[in-house]
């Protein structure tokens, strides 16, 4: 089958990657460039939780994403401002990790390495200029036509494929801005990655070494202008927030990401076509999901395509996959509002929810493996 992939991000390329391996003949349209991983840590960086580190594994890519841009962590907590906190660890569930921290770039340039391997094409500072859905025809920025069996949107948010096949989005902004920084810690820290709710959004710390970690700090985008761009004033307060639990450290470099919650309303079209990752649903990264069910997308789709026709795989694909998707949607948001409500209804059910958790074995490994993709 000819495939045609839109949209090389970490995403599009672990489709690509993993259907050639399948036997299908594979090319990629990216607009940007090749990713390169370079320098000292970017600043966006994915937790990937095992089961998708595992899947990394089978096809080959995990060895090939540079050492120092990915860190395995062993456990995770998250903890109220109220002082409530519930820890999961790898010993909960007998597994060697929970996840890694992997760099965006290096994560996609370990999968682009693999394209010549699997005779995948690939297009990069390219577009598509016009979609013929009806003929399965595209027609590229470099004068090129191509033909294909299946299109597959992997272009992000603002999926250029999506709207050419009429799939209507829904979404709202969150009105908060999520800032990251990357910094140096003078003691060591452990391989845990924790989150703390408070009422104006969570912050959270993602371990990259044992003397660097990546901060994460939510706020509304009112709380971020009164800063007017003073890179010293945002450090200082980044640092009111982080010292007391990381002690003294010094960030290198840091920026601010909007935050929109959005989900395509079919996720196929004219029996050829699938939108995979953020074009089918972007998500709150409060627990780090977004790029992990992008990936399950593909392991689905794949799946689907190994055992059934085109036609019912599609449709096998959008039921099962849009399932899953809106249940992490609506979970994210349960946690945005209930976390950030005043409200003591809401926050004690939190808090109880937190303690029970936390005492009753058999629940928190359930939480745990479903947190890690199991
Ligand atoms: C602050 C923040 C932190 C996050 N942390 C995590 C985390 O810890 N764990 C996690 O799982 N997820 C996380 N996410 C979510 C994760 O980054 C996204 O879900 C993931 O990047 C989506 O990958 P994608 O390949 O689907 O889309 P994208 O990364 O948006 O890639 C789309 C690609 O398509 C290309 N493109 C766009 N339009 C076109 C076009 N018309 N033609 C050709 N190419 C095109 C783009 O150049 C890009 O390369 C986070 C997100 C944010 C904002």
């Amino acid at each position: 089958m000819n495939v045609v992939v839109v949209g090389g991000g970490m995403v599009g390329a672990g489709a690509a990657v993993s259907l050639a391996k399948q036997g299908h003949h594979v090319t990629v349209i990216e607009a940007g460039k090749a990713a390169a991983s370079e320098g000292d840590w970017d600043l966006r960086i994915s937790s990937i939780h095992l089961r998708n580190v595992e899947w990394l594994e089978e096809l080959a890519t995990w060895s090939n994403i540079r050492a120092e841009r990915k860190f395995m962590y062993t456990d995770l907590a998250v903890q109220t401002v109220d002082g409530q906190r519930l820890n999961f660890s790898n010993t909960d569930v007998d597994c060697s990790a929970l996840g890694a921290m992997v760099e965006n770039n290096a994560l996609q340039e370990a999968l682009w390495g693999q394209f010549s391997e699997h005779n995948i094409r690939v297009y990069s500072e390219t577009r598509v200029e016009q979609f013929d859905l009806a003929d399965r025809t595209v027609a590229l920025s470099n004068g090129e036509k191509l033909t294909y069996d299946l299109l597959l949107g992997a272009d992000g948010a603002q999926s250029q494929v999506a709207k050419a096949a009429q799939i209507g989005q829904r979404g709202w902004d969150y009105d908060m801005h999520c800032m990251l920084a990357i910094a140096d810690v003078e003691q060591p820290l452990p391989a845990a990655t924790w989150e703390v709710f408070r009422h104006q959004g969570p912050f959270a710390l993602l371990p990259l070494g044992p003397n660097q970690a990546c901060l994460i700090d939510y706020r509304s985008q009112q709380q971020w202008q009164e800063f007017a761009g003073n890179s010293d004033a945002i450090k200082q307060s980044l640092c009111e927030v982080f010292a007391p639990h990381i002690g003294a450290h010094t960030i290198s470099k840091f920026a601010g990401f909007p935050l929109r919650r959005q989900r395509a309303l079919r996720y196929t079209s004219h029996d050829s076509v699938a939108l995979i990752g953020d074009a089918a649903h972007s998500i709150h990264p409060l627990a780090g999901q977004g790029v992990n069910l992008g990936f399950a997308d593909v392991q689905e789709l794949t799946t689907q395509l190994a055992a059934n026709s085109l036609l019912q795989a599609l449709k096998n694909y959008e039921r099962i996959r849009m399932h899953e998707n809106q249940q992490m949607m609506r979970a994210m948001d349960a946690i945005h509002v209930g976390f950030r409500s005043q409200h003591f209804l809401p926050r004690g059910l939190l808090a109880a929810g937190l303690t029970l958790v936390d005492r009753v074995a058999p629940m928190k490994r359930l939480l745990v493996r479903k947190a890690i993709g199991f």
